[in-house]
């Protein structure tokens, strides 16, 4: 059975680094064109799984995965996150909690422990900024396991000792956790991954851990559904020539040109036809900047992608997208009650 990527989301406290982290594996994902085909995406980012492997070189052993990638949110902390559904496939399948190790746990830092147990999401810890430990000597782009045997035993017991006091930090806040590579049951801790978003350093072993909890407990999650295509708004937009258009993640299904969707919005759900689905050109085919996307007629998930639609009064960002027959469609209750949750997540200040 063929399965889909999972969607990553990267979350953490103001400052922690969750923007250079995505800025990273932005310039990871191109990497080296041979590693499999750059699909481009609209508010998101995919790393193939051929990149993964030829960054994680030596540490990833004869492992082999079927998981095709990684589409990780562009926006951290995103709104749109907040609006995970508490039952069902949620917007994201996977998360990365950002955590300075000097800082080690702040404000926001615990509310998105929150968010993340609220909505049962698997998490990882990235540990960051380990190039700012005193001594710390950096190779840009090394894994962390290979990185960490470089440097002096001064900086190693300062760097334990950071960690340790983090370890502690998570764990009087319910959360136990251990460095990746002192786990042997992953349903027991949460994995700290050290790494650098300034240096690369770790990126690898935070991508390794990823896919390895993806291929061995999402599988079932993560099977492609053939069905009507679902997914979630990350952004309202009116575009020239195009007319309303909606940014959205499909985590599931298909979408087609000309189908009726249904879209949660404040009131009633709107129900709506796609006019367009847009997919970013590649860099090297825009001639002309007007010119930035290819029409598709059809597109699986899991995907970035903007598309215009005839109508979005009253769509909110955050809001669950679904592929409908009718107006009629029972499904479109289930849409009523997503949203809800949602702004009542709102309300109490959850974002
Ligand atoms: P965000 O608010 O979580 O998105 O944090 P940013 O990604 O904007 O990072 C906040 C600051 O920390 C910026 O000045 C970054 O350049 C810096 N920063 C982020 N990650 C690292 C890192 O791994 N090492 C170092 N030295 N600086 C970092």
């Amino acid at each position: 059975m063929a399965i889909r990527q999972p969607v990553v989301s990267v979350l953490g406290h103001v400052d922690h680094g969750k923007t250079k982290l995505l800025d990273r594996i932005r310039g990871t994902a191109v990497g080296d064109r041979e590693a499999g085909a750059i699909t481009q995406h609209i508010g998101a980012t995919e790393v193939p799984i051929g990149r993964i492997y030829e960054m994680c070189g030596s540490i990833i052993g004869s492992k082999k995965f079927t998981v095709p990638g990684l589409l990780f949110i562009d926006t951290p902390g995103h709104q749109a996150f907040t609006s995970l559904r508490a039952r069902g496939g949620s917007l994201a399948d996977l998360a990365v909690l950002v955590i300075d190790i000097r800082e080690g746990l702040m404000p926001q830092t615990i509310e998105s422990i929150h968010i993340l147990r609220q909505y049962k999401t698997p998490f990882v810890i990235a540990l960051n900024k380990v190039d700012t430990i005193e001594g710390w000597n950096s190779t840009a782009d090394r894994p962390f396991v290979l990185s960490e045997k470089d440097q002096q035993a001064h900086t190693k017991e300062v760097f334990e000792q950071h960690m340790y006091e983090i370890i502690s930090q998570l764990s009087g806040n319910g959360v136990f956790a251990d460095r990746y590579d002192r786990i042997d049951d992953f349903t027991k801790a949460v994995a700290l991954i050290p790494i650098s978003a300034k240096t690369g350093e770790g990126v690898p072993d935070l991508m390794l851990m990823l896919i390895g909890l993806a291929q061995r407990f999402l599988e079932t999650r993560l099977t492609k559904e053939e069905g009507p295509g679902k997914g979630t708004v990350l952004e309202v937009k009116e575009v020239k020539g195009l007319g309303q258009t909606l940014d959205m993640i499909l985590y599931s299904g298909t979408l087609k040109t000309g189908a009726t969707v249904a879209i949660g919005t404040r009131g009633a759900p709107l129900v709506t036809r796609i006019k367009a689905i847009l997919k970013p050109k590649p860099l090297d085919e825009i001639r002309d900047p007007r010119d930035r996307f290819d029409n598709v007629k059809e597109l699986h998930a899991a995907a970035g992608v903007k598309i215009a639609v005839q109508d979005a009064t009253g769509v909110i960002a955050g809001a669950p997208i679904r592929v409908v027959k009718n107006a009629k469609d029972p499904s479109i209750q289930e849409i009523t009650e997503e949203t809800s949750i949602k702004i009542e997540t709102e309300e109490k200040g959850i974002t």
